[in-house]
């Protein structure tokens, strides 16, 4: 009882001291440089360049990674749409076989995918381990089901795969997004090319390597590293047939003018302000908890996070006391360690960003809590904070800061929170925190939001599709829907 009560008081004031508990390395091999992966090999760029991912927790080089020019993204395209023949016409039970395989793969696979994606991104094991990697195997799992069922999905239709599929994908979670755009592609029959962001790209490497572990056809998946000139020469390729985006709202509009007028199907999945409404009949505690999933999880590098906490007024002073409380024993440091909270930031140009919005923030007039917490030496950190006296025309209220900040603001009714959640231009995600179904179901109805948690947040299926609304883009991924844009219906 004592150990109990101290420990409460503990957790009140500096937390607890936790042993360090780290990941092992041992089982993991780097190598020192990565080619292409075209046509189920590694070939050597023809731009003859390579550029270093880094360690973000602690800034060494992991690895040296190709620089695809606009040859080697024609090779990969080449590359897959011979592949094409072949795996569209494949009984498609086949086909599911080869995703089966992959999904068991990254599963027998999964001590090695998860330090790798935490060396490379900076995410706690604990949430690559927990999240990513499982994530990432049980969409292969879902869309090796649908392979041969795709006439039932879609009945009195005859669903025709599209041909290559040109895939660019961002780096808060490399191999949870190559999944969620690989596996719909491949079930449904089409071939890919997929770019992996420039910051994080060893998984894909890994990826690769699975591909020809379980045999998989040459060229049905080809994978071009290199910066965002890969990815546009990417989307530019005439014999792309469609071209699935997730990353920035920036970069996703450059990406739709280059793609209007030429009949390439598109996808994106864009940027996110998504406000957690907490209601006064709410479970407090459960609601601290679902708030700091929202925000805090990988960094607040997620596009669906619950950057704004709409907090009824009546119960915004015991709500944030029990969230400050909180937030002292979140711990930051090595992403290897088993207890870490808070990882590192993805990359030095992120960290500025963060850093740049936050100061805004301050100049802004808004008041800003930090935990005390010691910020490791190297790499880039920056440590969960959090933002009250906010006001809707704030910066920190209205843009994107991918990154571990929250901004606070109030309402008074369901109607106030309804408007002031929809006041904004992105419409990725929500969540409602309340005692009532009645409002929930209400709530999600009123919300220009594309996903809507009730009483929890941040949680994903891939049975469940996910899109947004406004400049969080179109399109949905995951479950049947994520198949219709890999699909022609006749
Ligand atoms: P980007 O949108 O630039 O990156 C996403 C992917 O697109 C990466 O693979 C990137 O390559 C690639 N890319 C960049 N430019 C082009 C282009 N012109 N044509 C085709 N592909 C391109 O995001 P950033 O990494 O620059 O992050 C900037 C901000 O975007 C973040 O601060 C965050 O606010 C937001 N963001 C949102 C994400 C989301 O899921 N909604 C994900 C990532 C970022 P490369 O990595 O090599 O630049």
């Amino acid at each position: 009882m004592a150990i109990e009560k101290r420990g409460e008081q503990a957790l009140q004031v500096s937390g607890f001291e936790y042993a360090p508990a780290l990941e092992s390395t041992d089982h993991v091999t780097i190598a020192n440089r990565y080619g292409l992966f075209i046509g189920g090999s590694f070939v050597e760029p023809h731009s003859k360049r390579y550029f270093p991912t880094i360690n973000p927790a602690t800034e060494e080089t992991l690895a040296e990674v190709a620089e695809a020019d606009a040859e080697d993204v024609a090779a990969a395209v080449q590359a897959a749409g011979v592949a094409f023949r072949a795996w569209s016409l494949m009984e498609p039970s086949r086909r599911a076989r080869y995703l089966f395989r992959i999904s068991r793969i990254i599963q027998e696979r999964s001590r090695e995918l998860a330090v790798v994606e935490t060396l490379d991104g900076g995410k706690p094991i604990k949430e690559s381990r927990d999240v990513d990697v499982p994530l990432a195997a049980a969409h292969f799992f879902y869309y090796a089901g649908w392979a041969d069922k795709l006439e039932w999905a879609f009945p009195n239709r005859t669903p025709r795969p599209l041909g290559v599929a040109g895939q660019v994908i961002p780096w808060n979670f490399p191999l949870l997004m190559l999944a969620w755009k690989i596996a719909p592609a491949l079930a449904a029959g089409n071939t890919v090319v997929l770019k992996p962001a420039e910051t994080t790209p060893l998984t894909a490497m890994l990826f690769a390597d699975i591909c020809r572990q379980a045999e998989l056809p040459d060229g049905v998946v080809n994978i071009v590293t290199g910066a965002g000139q890969t990815g546009s020469y990417l989307v530019a390729h005439p014999d792309i047939k469609k071209v699935a985006f997730t990353g920035s709202t920036e970069v996703g509009k450059l990406i739709q003018r280059a793609v209007a007028g030429t009949g390439k199907r598109l996808t994106l999945e864009l940027g996110g302000k998504a406000a957690n409404i907490v209601f006064d009949d709410a479970p407090i505690d459960q609601a601290v908890e679902g708030i700091v999933n929202g925000i805090y999880f990988n960094q607040g590098h997620v596009c669906c996070a619950g950057s704004r906490l709409l907090v009824q007024e009546s119960i915004q002073e015991p709500l944030l006391d029990k969230l400050r409380a909180r937030l002292q024993t979140l711990r930051l440091g090595n992403p290897l360690d088993k207890n870490t909270d808070i990882g590192a930031i993805n990359s030095k140009a992120q960290l500025e960003k963060i850093q740049g919005l936050v100061q805004v923030g301050l100049q802004e007039g808004a008041e800003m809590y930090q935990p005390a917490c010691q910020l490791p030496e190297r790499g880039f950190w920056f440590p969960p904070t959090l933002f009250t006296n906010v006001s809707q025309s704030h910066r920190i209220a209205r843009e994107e800061i991918f990154g571990p900040v929250l901004s606070v603001l109030t309402f008074r009714t369901p109607a106030e929170a309804v408007e002031k959640a929809n006041n904004t231009p992105y419409g990725l995600s929500a969540g409602v925190w309340t005692d009532k179904g009645s409002r929930i179901l209400w709530m999600t109805q009123q919300m220009r939001a594309g996903v809507v948690w009730a009483n929890t947040f941040n949680r994903f299926d891939p049975s469940s599709p996910f899109g947004g609304y406004k400049e969080s883009g179109f399109g949905r991924e995951g479950g049947m829907h994520g198949l219709l844009p890999y699909l022609e219906l006749n």
